[in-house]
């Protein structure tokens, strides 16, 4: 595990911890275990593209909100765990958070400044979902509760 990898987790860490205390909402032990590993993934999964080489890295195919996407296509057809989705777009966007103060580059996109815009919208559009599919979380178990 390289230095990166540790920092890009710890920051997806405090991202997690900062989000489940703001929504103050307590999940069940075992969604939260769940939660915190595909948040973990998510600090990850955007480096993936380094597997194609270093001219490829910080793709905008990994580093924007398209993994979430897909992610989030593929639980949903497996199993309705809103939580997982939720750690995943917590752990991506606490990346690309990173990657704005750290790096700022992203493959492609011309420009300094262009790079970071990028990168700070797609993390607003990943905490936007989380938010959402948080909310859905508190819809659909209140519903098992009352029903
Ligand atoms: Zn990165």
């Amino acid at each position: 595990m390289t230095v990166d990898r540790i920092i890009h987790l710890a920051v997806g860490v405090v991202f997690f911890i900062l989000f489940l205390r703001l929504a103050k909402t307590s999940y069940e032990l075992k969604l939260l275990i769940l939660g915190g590993i595909t948040m973990a993934v998510g600090t990850w999964m955007p480096d993936w593209d380094l597997w194609l080489g270093i001219g490829y890295h910080r793709s905008p195919l990994t580093h924007s909100a398209l993994p979430a996407l897909l992610f989030g296509l593929l639980v949903f057809k497996i199993k309705r765990s809103p939580i997982l989705v939720v750690g995943f777009c917590l752990g991506l966007a606490s990346h690309l958070f990173w990657d704005i103060i750290a790096y700022g580059n992203v493959h492609w996109i011309k420009g300094g400044n262009n790079d970071r815009l990028f990168l700070f919208v797609n993390a607003l559009l990943l905490i936007i979902a989380a938010v959402m599919m948080h909310y859905k979380y508190l819809i659909s178990s209140s519903f098992q509760r009352s029903g």
